[in-house]
């Protein structure tokens, strides 16, 4: 007896056990009986230590906070106050909550209407999103959570960017009974890439902080980068062990593609970086989900930049094409994603 992959009208023996894959959409169902969606949301005036020069100046090699998401291009681009842990009063507020919301009906109208969701997560996603001073999140924190059907947050932000009072505010959501989450860009936990790649941290702190997070029942989820210069496999499935081996909930793994107006697009056209193939990525992320116990949350396996400033790898381009092949390579070891 054979199990067919109606996709791919791919099979397997019926001795090989099928494993679906926790991904977000599922956890959600699972979690709150109903479709959710993540709302994106990037905001005016924040940034990054390492683009403000507090730590470093440039921000990450390939980072394009535009091309990760549209919503930035829209916002006003004479505002050019920034964020950052000192400044003592923020002028900006009304406009970042003004932005909150206008970015929320959207997003939420748009989906209701077109897939019938009926409740949403806000995910603070644009630069480092805890770096601003602690009443301007907890203003902007307690609005997004007062937004109709939110049942939590998610913050996208790095591991140098958390003050002790932050958890403890994010934490008494959570005993409010909202789904908390933090999202760390760990990305390797090479010193030697971290240096190249500009990210001006280490990861030294970050196992402590992750337990840290936790212990308040606050959920965390690492981001890796698969691809980043001068990184072999083992490299790669290393970082990977060290973040399981810290605790995590979540994972988002994604390759490193290359955009315009980059450091490392200088790079790409000198040819000092060379782009990870489909192949090499597929092949890393069939041996991750071998060791990424099944109780995480798979968050994202795939990314890609739909837009002309994308230079490589190109199958980058179309994130169809990519969520085929991993589906289909995944299938082969018996995971349904
Ligand atoms: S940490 Fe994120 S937002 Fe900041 S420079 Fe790097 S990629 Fe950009």
């Amino acid at each position: 007896m054979t199990i067919q992959n109606q996709n791919t009208d791919k099979n397997l023996d019926s001795t090989q056990k099928v494993r679906t894959l926790l991904t977000i959409g599922r956890y959600f169902k699972e979690r709150f009986g109903t479709r959710v969606r993540k709302i994106p949301i990037s905001l005016q005036g924040f940034t990054c230590p390492n683009i403000d020069g507090s730590k470093a100046r440039g921000g990450c090699i390939y980072c394009c906070n535009e091309s990760f998401s549209p919503s930035l291009k829209k916002l006003d681009s004479t505002i050019k106050i920034k964020m950052n842990f000192t400044l003592k009063k923020n002028p900006i507020l009304d406009t970042q909550l003004t932005q909150l919301e206008q970015q929320f009906y959207w997003h939420s109208n748009f989906h209701k209407e077109k897939f019938n969701v009926q409740k949403y997560m806000i995910y603070f996603q644009s630069y480092s999103n805890t770096y601003a001073p602690f009443d301007t999140l907890k203003t902007l924190y307690d609005k997004a959570l007062s937004l109709p059907n939110v049942i939590g947050l998610s913050i996208g932000t790095r591991t140098d960017c958390i003050e002790p009072k932050l958890l403890d505010l994010l934490s008494s959501y959570v005993d409010e009974g909202f789904e908390i989450w933090i999202e760390y860009g760990v990305q390797s936990v090479f010193d030697q890439t971290l240096k190249l790649i500009n990210r001006a941290e280490n990861m030294q702190n970050a196992p402590a902080l992750f337990k840290a997070t936790r212990e308040k029942g606050i959920k965390v989820c690492a981001h890796l980068i698969y691809g980043l210069p001068n990184e072999s496999q083992e490299m790669m499935l290393h970082s990977l062990q060290s973040v399981l081996s810290w605790g995590v909930d979540g994972l988002k793994l994604h390759p490193l593609y290359v955009v315009e107006n980059t450091h490392l697009a200088k790079m790409y056209k000198k040819g000092e970086y060379k782009p990870i193939s489909l192949q090499d990525y597929g092949n890393l992320i069939v041996e991750s989900l071998k060791i990424i116990p099944p109780e995480i949350v798979i968050q994202r396996i795939s990314s890609g930049a739909h837009e002309p400033s994308l230079l490589a790898p190109k199958w980058c381009f179309d994130k169809n094409i990519q969520m085929r092949y991993l589906r289909d390579l995944l299938w082969e070891i018996g995971i349904w994603y």
